[in-house]
């Protein structure tokens, strides 16, 4: 009897752990007071090299390397990546590549395929996917491409030709291409929204950030868009490996609240919690504009964005923390040139 209830508890015990061990507790559920205290940019402006690690490359109409950093006065360099659920990835990625061979400030993240996700369990022993894999594996050997991304396993419409998307930690592809970044030490961005159509989905998002960084630790898991959550839960996904980043960008505050998510900066001002935040993980985050580069795309409006807020708002932070989030994080994490702005 002894034994039998001695066994029970240890079940239990084992299950509890288990059960346990990706229960990401939810620090503080959306939305913190958009009227909360700011600290204003001044005068403050950060002139060191940025990377801009995550700008989308739409459409590749006749996009020279020049249009795209050459214009720009202050050292620069970008990371472009295909875009979740638009299926041009091949086209792009020949574009990528010429782009990174005429500018070495040029880098690009390998197309995702995300079209062979939520397939049936048929086409997942085709010859076709298989060969999917292979081409995402050997596209990770080369130069130009420095991680795979934009992956995303929510996201809901919030502007013109975006797709809705829903997928499982556990589909088939997406665990595939977890084993191939993860064989590689490489980087996965991974778009992750907490709140869809205003309904929290923040327990499950955060459980599979846990399941990423924790079955798969040797992936630098890249939370895009400050995983469009408040501080405290992002300090708390930050804190799960050393592996885990973030990355930035500036968005309209009432639109992006609208949606459920956290903005970081209010009009030519930062959010003080965001400040000691950005002040304190400055080793884990780094710039993704998430800016469209696309036909219609604008230089110029491009050039101002950085111009107005993102060097503005890191000159409000201290040198070494401007310069971390700045580039420093971004040639560590994607092993680029440390040679690339001399
Ligand atoms: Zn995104």
């Amino acid at each position: 009897m002894q034994r039998l209830v001695a066994s029970t508890l240890g079940l239990l015990i084992s299950t509890f752990i288990c059960n346990s061990v990706f229960a990401f507790e939810v620090q503080e559920t959306c939305c913190r007071d958009k009227n909360r205290s700011t600290i204003d940019f001044k005068d403050n402006y950060y002139y060191g090299p940025i990377i801009d690690t995550h700008v989308h490359f739409v459409k590749s109409y006749g996009i020279k390397s020049n249009y795209i950093i050459g214009t720009y006065p202050l050292p620069q360099a970008v990371i472009l990546l295909p875009t979740p659920g638009i299926t041009e990835d091949r086209k792009l990625n020949n574009t990528i590549k010429k782009l990174h061979k005429s500018s070495k400030n040029i880098f690009g993240l390998c197309p995702t395929y995300m079209t062979i996700f939520n397939q049936s369990d048929e086409y997942y022993k085709k010859e076709a996917y298989l060969n999917k894999l292979n081409e995402i594996e050997t596209n990770l050997s080369q130069e130009w491409c420095v991680g795979i991304g934009e992956i995303a396993l929510r996201h809901q419409i919030k502007g013109d030709y975006q797709p809705h998307i829903k997928i499982n930690y556990s589909n088939k592809a997406f665990q595939d291409i977890l084993k191939i970044l993860n064989k590689h030490n490489s980087v996965l961005d991974l778009h992750n929204e907490p709140i869809l159509n205003n309904v929290s989905h923040e327990k499950m998002a955060f459980d599979d950030i846990e399941k990423i960084a924790k079955n798969y630790p040797n992936i630098k898991l890249i939370l895009s868009h400050t995983a469009m959550t408040n501080p405290q839960n992002l300090q708390k996904l930050l804190d799960i490996s050393p592996n885990v980043y973030t990355n930035f960008k500036h968005t309209k505050t009432k639109r992006w609240a609208s949606f459920g998510l956290e903005p970081i900066i209010k009009k030519a001002s930062i959010y003080e919690d965001w400040l000691m935040f950005f002040e304190k993980n400055s080793k884990k985050i780094m710039l993704g504009s998430d800016r469209k580069f696309m036909r219609n795309f604008k230089r110029v409006i491009y050039g101002r964005i950085l111009d107005k807020k993102i060097r503005p708002l890191l000159g409000t932070l201290s040198k070494s923390s401007a310069e971390n989030i700045g580039y420093r994080n971004a040639i560590k994490v994607y092993n680029l040139n440390p040679q690339m702005f001399d």
